[in-house]
């Protein structure tokens, strides 16, 4: 295995953090024919530690049950929409709530592997949760550097497992470069392991993350036409990209699926790039949607590569559509999903009209985290129900307002 630039090839030692050293570039993983070839078969066990020999960790990855989320064909929505063959991959499964479990498996063994006295990472939410739980599981410490404002369900369950919670005053508004140098400074100043989970800082946590590719693969039988996903800081896209290209490279799958990226029209700096043609992505002057998790100023230039190589496409939508379509998702097919997560089946009528997929396409689309993530809209739905009418011990008066609601 080794690790170098994905676009000047630079090789680096295994271990370095942050850009390429001789173009700023992204680094990644490359591994020889007989890791690769470990995915001919499906290994034994559960979840990502099966997959190792495709991971760059020495340490045992701990084991919280993350990974093997339901594949599950769409009930209602793709029949309306006209799509034969509409699933989702419900990453709200993994035991935190979101796919970022699989990338806090990996922190956790990476920094035993570093020796590490603890982990620090900077999220938005699901990252925080997701490290934290995975620390505890391995007896680490956990410093979580968080923007104020966030959703308080997250926070709370960050703080539940024992992670100190620093709050930065505009932590994601100085630029990928300024965080990224400012995060290294923090980590060796506290021998903390850097746990960011974004591959311009980290490259080697997305190794976790490409196994939802590996598990779809196996759960579909077929290569799906399109993998559609939500694109934050673009990790969790670029790496099943990774993830479908070694199964390609290993002989397991004949064709390539596209990648299909989403994003809100409020904070779209992957979408901007690709309608402009640019060569790589810009870092936008504001973020303004209301769905946490794809709120970023900045995605990085390997989920533009991921677009471009795998001949797929990136599509906008308003945040009034993600939200309508997270409690059309819950209502109609019984997933409760967190707003991110609803963005690609928002897109998809969008998508239809475009002929970027056809009534017969098979498609996954990835939800990314589970309804309690993020539960203001059912918080609001729910203190309407408090200013209702209650109904005495009688079941006449009972059946006359179950009536109303009804009618
Ligand atoms: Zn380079």
């Amino acid at each position: 295995m080794k690790i170098a630039c994905m676009d000047c090839n630079h090789e680096v030692i295994m271990g370095t953090l942050g850009a390429c050293p001789a173009c700023g570039g992204i680094l990644q993983a490359h591994y020889d024919d007989a890791a690769i070839n470990t995915l001919i078969e499906i290994q034994p066990g559960r979840g990502i530690d099966r997959y190792r020999s495709l991971m760059p960790v020495q340490s045992a990855i701990p084991n919280l049950g993350e990974g093997d989320t339901p594949l599950l064909k769409s009930k209602r929505i793709g029949t309306a929409l006209g799509l034969d063959h509409l699933y989702f991959k419900n990453e709200g499964l993994n035991p935190s709530g979101a796919f970022k479990d699989r990338a806090g498996a990996m922190v956790a063994a990476l920094a035993i592997d570093n020796q590490a006295r603890g982990v620090i990472c900077a999220s938005s939410g699901n990252a925080s949760s997701a490290v934290a739980a995975y620390c505890a599981a391995a007896g680490l410490d956990c410093i979580i550097l968080m923007e104020p404002g966030n959703p308080v369900t997250k926070l709370r369950q960050t703080l539940a497992t024992g992670a100190r919670v620093i709050r930065v005053e505009g932590i994601f508004a100085h630029g990928p470069e300024a965080l990224r140098d400012m995060l290294i400074d923090v980590a060796q100043r506290t021998n903390h392991y850097l746990g960011f989970i974004w591959a311009p800082v980290n490259p080697y946590i997305l190794e976790g993350i490409k196994t939802i590719a590996y598990e779809i693969a196996s759960q579909l039988n077929v290569v799906p036409d399109a993998v559609i996903a939500p694109v934050g800081g673009g990790d969790m896209f670029t790496a099943q990209w990774r993830g479908w290209c070694e199964l390609h490279r290993a002989g397991v799958i004949d064709t390539l699926p596209r990648m299909i990226a989403v994003q809100s029209e409020s904070a779209p700096p992957l979408l901007a790039a690709f309608r402009n043609e640019q060569s790589s992505v810009e870092t936008l002057s504001y973020a303004n949607s209301k769905v946490s998790g794809i709120n970023v100023a900045f995605t990085g230039n390997h989920a533009l590569a991921a677009v471009r190589e795998s001949n797929g496409y990136v599509v906008g939508v308003s945040d009034d559509e993600i939200f309508a379509m997270q409690r059309r998702i819950a209502v109609e097919e019984g997933i409760w999903i967190e707003p991110a997560s609803a963005a690609p089946v928002a897109a998809l009528h969008h998508l239809k009209e475009a002929r970027q997929i056809e009534s017969d396409s098979y498609i996954a689309c990835i939800m990314s985290g589970a309804g309690f993530k993020d539960a203001k809209l059912a918080a609001d739905v729910a203190n309407t129900i408090a200013q209702q009418e209650t109904a005495s011990f009688d079941a006449a008066h009972i059946s006359e307002l179950i009536g109303q609601q009804l009618s």
